[in-house]
């Protein structure tokens, strides 16, 4: 939920975005309770209160847990210790007492609120203690968690320094979810390794209690989706974005947080080869690069960005013309429908990290495009290249292949672009993010939930 400024003064309202789509009104139905950080830096939250039929029930952050719990612990060393250590994780012991002191926050915030035998579900990365501090105060509960993230080989998570807590934590729950199966086998098998736990399957003995460990991919709202990029505003927008950018014959788009998981600048790289072998040339060829601000206070970022930048300069100085830029990089937020212009005025979508739980533009952009036009260039390295197999498929970690990639998307005929597109798009359908939120509640025993 986000505060906002409207002419009644601050009000609350409910975030945009697949996780709240998805999650209202399994919530509204069963007089769920959405228990979450108020946003800003104070010692108290506001008061719990009621929007569009659901509890809301803050919980505050001071600028110190914003420094410590969420910059340092959660940003600077979980998130690229389980992104394959792509950038090189920081540990530090005061972040770490910061993170079980909010972690210890949010589990008795649940503990208040959850009703006897109540169903409660744990998301992500940030709360991963959260579990099993909740088990111990309230075993009557049935306690879900899924990381949105992966999760990394035992030989990687060994680097942390806590982490025995951190597994225990998760084994609170009785099911935990992950994007992929491969990530379940890693939490089973980290479980032996590190505690001694027996398993059967995908299911752990924790001293008698089962813990089922599965794979649950996430997805987006498609139906939401399609819409907006068939409402004839957002059509026209994209014929507009088309011709401001010259009405080049291809246009290649890069949407993500700048983040140093994404591979934006061997995506940047790989565009200013092929310029310069001649394979691609401006203005026939441009790209939009849309990097969203992401994390600023946090050192890989800003160390990122310079990175990015320094290369988008270079391509632009080397391969632009006065007025014709050959990449068009926007450090901005958007709006949902501004977004899916760009998705429908796309030739190309490069969706290239280097690890990545999911990748939701990836989806986004095979659902906007029902005109069965476009291509995506993916890596097999975003958990969404499981799914969509119709993708251009690259192995980020190799210059030459990515750029193959890339020039195959550029020069795929239509009726081919069209029958990947098809494919990806029927999976799509049926694997929404409904489909995601209800697979996950009824494995956790919540049975004939309805999920938007
Ligand atoms: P991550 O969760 O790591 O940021 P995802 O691709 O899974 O990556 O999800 C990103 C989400 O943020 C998508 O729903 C996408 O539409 C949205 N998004 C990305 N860039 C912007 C932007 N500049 N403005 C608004 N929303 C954006």
């Amino acid at each position: 939920m986000d505060e906002v400024t409207t002419d009644e003064g601050r009000q609350w309202r409910r975030s945009p975005g697949g996780l709240v789509t998805a999650l209202h009104p399994v919530l509204a139905e069963h007089k769920g309770t959405w228990v979450g950080w108020a946003g800003g830096t104070s010692e108290e939250a506001p008061e719990p209160f009621d929007l569009e039929g659901i509890h809301i029930h803050p919980v505050p952050l001071t600028s110190l847990d914003l420094e410590r719990y969420y910059e340092g612990m959660s940003n600077a060393t979980i998130w690229p210790l389980y992104h394959d250590a792509v950038e090189t994780p920081v540990f530090k012991r005061r972040w770490r007492e910061s993170y079980r002191q909010v972690n210890a926050r949010f589990a008795e915030a649940a503990a208040d609120v959850a009703a006897e035998g109540a169903t409660v579900w744990i998301q992500d990365y940030q709360l991963q203690l959260v579990p099993a501090m909740l088990r111990e105060r309230r075993p009557d509960l049935k306690i879900g968690f899924f990381l949105h993230i992966p999760f990394p080989p035992i030989e990687l998570f060994m680097q942390m320094p806590f982490r025995a807590e951190i597994l225990r934590g998760l084994l609170g729950a009785d099911l935990v979810g992950f994007q992929q199966r491969l990530a379940a086998q890693n939490f089973v098998r980290l479980a032996r390794h590190l505690l001694g736990l027996r398993y059967e399957g995908q299911v752990i003995d924790v001293d008698g209690r089962p813990v089922k460990a599965g794979a649950f991919p996430i997805s987006i709202d498609v139906a939401e989706m399609e819409r907006m990029a068939a409402d004839p505003a957002v059509q026209n927008r994209a014929k507009q974005i088309r011709a401001e950018l010259g009405d080049p014959r291809t246009v290649i788009l890069g949407v993500d947080r700048l983040d140093y998981t994404k591979g934006i600048e061997l995506r940047l790289k790989a565009f200013r080869e092929l310029l310069s072998d001649g394979k691609l040339s401006v203005p026939e060829a441009v790209m939009v690069q849309v990097a969203t601000p992401s994390r600023e206070r946090v050192e890989h970022y800003q160390t990122l960005r310079v990175k990015v930048e320094r290369e988008v300069g270079r391509i632009n100085g080397e391969f632009g013309r006065v007025g014709v830029p050959a990449v068009h990089y926007l450090h901005q937020s958007y709006s949902r429908n501004e977004l899916a212009a760009l998705y429908c005025a796309a030739d190309v979508m490069m969706v290239t990290p280097l690890r990545d739980g999911m990748n939701l533009v990836a989806k986004e952009y095979v659902a906007a495009r029902a005109d069965t036009g476009g291509a995506l260039v993916l890596s097999e390295f975003a958990g969404a290249a499981t799914e969509l197999r119709q993708s251009f498929l690259c192995n980020p970690h190799d210059p030459d292949g990515v750029k193959e990639a890339l020039l195959r998307a550029v020069h795929v005929e239509h009726p081919e672009a069209r029958r990947r597109m098809r494919l990806m798009q029927r999976h799509l359908r049926t694997h929404d993010v409904g489909h995601w939120a209800r697979s996950f509640l009824n494995e956790l025993g919540v049975p004939d939930v309805e999920v938007a």
